[in-house]
């Protein structure tokens, strides 16, 4: 689970959205070590609206950039990590590394994804032998065949947080639930192009415009690429996922581990959900060996399956079909690739113009070769003292969560030393991991972008799988290092803080500790929280799902964590809108958790920063972890925001500051301001 939602890998991947979030945030210069001072609006009353007195003035400055969704602290980063990467590779390309080398292949796929004219002149000529072979599909046994051979490995429930993919169900490798010490297959639910369930179902006003925008998107790109009757089809491939949204889970419901529980031995495929030729399914996806399977989603895969049996073979055709061109859209040529973008980026998430070719480039070298390119990054940009820093202050912060759980007067004796053993093997890797991953058996030809990046996802599928049954390396990385996110991995009990967030405004060495404990220990310690969030919880030391739990406290744990549930269902950033607390509830305990414990940290540390501009040392903690949360986003991307990510938009998330005590005396927050809450309302968790 990661701090932050970050939209720029899906952008590639081709799934989500085109490209989003920019930069811009606060202008800290290198002159000012510290809070921003000038995004603060002193019109605004902290205990009012504690989000706009941190960032209003700059709020009121900023603006969206044409090829942007949105801007915050947190793209001005991604900015900088993007223009090194690309430093990096103009460094490597020019270096002419050996052949077979992993520079090489950095150098050979992000130069195939620049060179326009060769995607031009190849025209549909790549695609052309996998729109044949849909084509000749001829009955239901050869679809399920097909149709296995689309799987790839590209969710992920607990980590990155990724549970959307537009084929039919999607592979995560993780450790097992109940063998947290093996490789497991988890299986999802997958199928609809559209980001969540609620675009195809939801009756509101905007998602019915998307969903004629979609249908003629749909019926574009089958014209484009030469298809009959692209209206039809068109039609057929909107009913048919409509049809798949209807099976789905929501993603709250996706959150609830213990619904997720479920091993399917291969039989029970054919008994629990008929429909699918599951034999030729598995063959088709390299699976036939795989006696079981985790499933994440039972009823999803019920009624999918049965879909595949109940709907014509002409209509999942055309489905394969534009899925495939669609998956492929950003390296086909010009006409299909602005057709693409007209859709996902500009209806979806209102963006008026595409990101430059260059760091889309980047994003497509970070997703199939992350970790080849940012052993370079990390090489450069993250020496061993800034390691040493950071290990330090991650020190300090499980330092002062430990000392949480020992005063939490709620909780068992037992319940406290099991939470305790969770902190004692809790992995913490920082700035970049101890092993990368081998890309050996990942072919990239210098002038091939289409096959270079359909082999490269193939490829990782193929890592993946091989990694099944297989002991579990709890150090392994689910970040690399040039990515501007922290994550936590439950069934590894582990954390990931990568070089590119360990910096400033995040983290400053010459900053006062009030403000590298408001910005990034609030950042560190809702990581370290997401271990006892209420997924985190579900899991042991060991990574298992087992209730350590005693009854009293448990039942203590859920009734506060549904008062923070209720809280943040209140909040509507749109008349029609409003956040759903259960879909963000992992995210928002660890904000609680997250900004307790960093204060803590900061109390502990005795430092007292020098009043700046009025603002006391505990004042300025508090508006540095504001001020991490300001953000600018267009509407169509902040709807799809509150529709699909489990995090908050940074509004309420700043509003955390209203469930911890020392915020009122700090600011004066006296009874009747907005965010006020009596004592008894104010939700502490850890
Ligand atoms: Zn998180």
């Amino acid at each position: 689970m990661k701090i932050f939602l970050n939209f720029s890998k899906l952008a590639v991947m081709g799934v989500v959205i085109s490209s989003i979030l920019a930069s811009a945030q606060p202008a800290q210069t290198q002159e000012n070590h510290g809070i921003v001072v000038s995004s603060i609006d002193r019109s605004v009353k902290p205990g009012d609206d504690f989000y706009r007195f941190a960032n209003g003035d700059w709020i009121k400055r900023a603006e969206i950039p044409p090829d942007r969704a949105g801007v915050d602290v947190w793209t001005k980063l991604g900015d900088l990590s993007n223009q090194r990467m690309a430093d990096l590779i103009k460094e490597i390309s020019s270096s002419t590394p050996p052949a077979g080398s992993e520079l090489r292949k950095v150098a050979d796929l992000y130069n195939s994804y620049m060179d326009e004219a060769a995607i031009e002149a190849k025209g549909l000529t790549p695609i052309q032998p996998h729109l044949e072979a849909i084509a000749a599909i001829r009955d239901k046994k050869q679809l399920a065949r097909a149709l296995g051979a689309t799987l790839r490995a590209d969710v992920d429930a607990l980590n990155n947080t990724n549970f959307h993919t537009p084929n039919l169900f999607g592979l995560w490798v993780a450790p097992g639930f109940n063998h947290s010490d093996r490789y497991t297959p988890y299986l999802m639910q997958g199928g609809v192009q559209l980001p969540d369930r609620e675009y195809y179902l939801s009756d509101s006003e905007s998602m019915r415009k998307i969903r004629t925008q979609y249908q003629a998107h749909v019926a574009a790109m089958l014209k484009l690429v030469g298809m009959s009757d692209p209206e039809g089809r068109a039609k057929r491939v909107f009913e048919l996922e409509k049809a798949i949204a209807q099976t789905h889970e929501t993603l709250a419901q996706d959150e609830d581990i213990q619904k997720a529980n479920n091993t399917w031995s291969r039989t029970d495929f054919s008994a629990s959900a008929p429909g699918l030729d599951w034999d030729e399914y598995f063959k088709g996806a390299g699976l036939d060996h795989v006696a079981s399977f985790m499933v994440w989603q039972p009823e999803a895969f019920k009624g999918e399956s049965a879909l595949v049996a109940s709907t014509p073979l002409d209509s999942w055709k055309d489905w394969l079909a534009f899925h495939f061109i669609e998956a492929y859209g950003g390296v086909l040529p010009k006409a299909i690739a602005d057709e693409r973008f007209a859709f996902f980026g500009k209806e979806m998430a209102g963006v008026e113009q595409q990101r430059p070719r260059w760091q889309r480039g980047i994003f497509v070298v970070d997703g199939l070769l992350g970790d080849a390119a940012g052993k370079v990054y990390a090489e450069k940009y993250f020496p061993p003292e800034a390691k040493a820093k950071a290990q330090e202050m991650v020190a300090q912060l499980i330092a002062a969560f430990r000392k949480r759980i020992e005063a939490l007067p709620w909780m068992n004796p037992a319940t406290k030393a099991e939470a305790e053993a969770k902190l004692g093997t809790l992995y913490v890797g920082v700035g970049y991991p101890e092993t990368w991953h081998d890309y050996s058996n990942y072919e990239v030809k210098p002038d091939d972008i289409f096959g270079n990046i359909f082999r490269g996802d193939l490829a990782e599928y193929q890592r993946q799988v091989a990694r099944l049954g297989m002991p579990v390396d709890r150090k392994e990385w689910s970040m690399t290092p040039q990515t501007v996110n922290a994550v936590n991995l439950p069934l590894q009990n582990a954390l990931n803080f990568p070089a590119a967030i360990l910096q400033p405004p995040f983290y400053d060495p010459e900053a006062p500790a009030a403000v590298n404990y408001g910005a990034i220990g609030s950042v560190i310690g809702h990581e370290i929280s997401h271990t006892f969030d209420t997924e985190g919880s579900a899991f042991d030391s060991q990574g298992r799902v087992r209730n350590w739990w005693t009854p009293e406290d448990l039942k203590h744990f859920e009734a506060a964590t549904a008062r923070l549930a209720a809280q943040y269902d209140t909040y509507k950033p749109f008349p029609d809108l409003a956040i759903n607390g259960r879909q963000t509830l992992g995210e928002n305990i660890a904000d609680v958790a997250g900004l307790s414990a960093a204060y803590d940290g900061y109390k502990a540390s005795g430092q007292v920063a020098p009043t700046v501009d009025g603002f006391s040392s505990d004042q300025q903690f508090f508006i540095a972890f504001g001020q991490n949360w300001g953000e600018k986003t267009r509407e169509a991307a902040l709807r799809q925001q509150v529709m699909t990510d489990e995090h908050s938009p940074g509004e309420y998330r700043a509003a955390t500051v209203r469930n911890i005590d020392a915020w009122y005396g700090i600011f004066d927050v006296k009874p009747g301001e907005k965010l006020y809450l009596a004592p008894e309302e104010r939700v502490r968790i850890w």
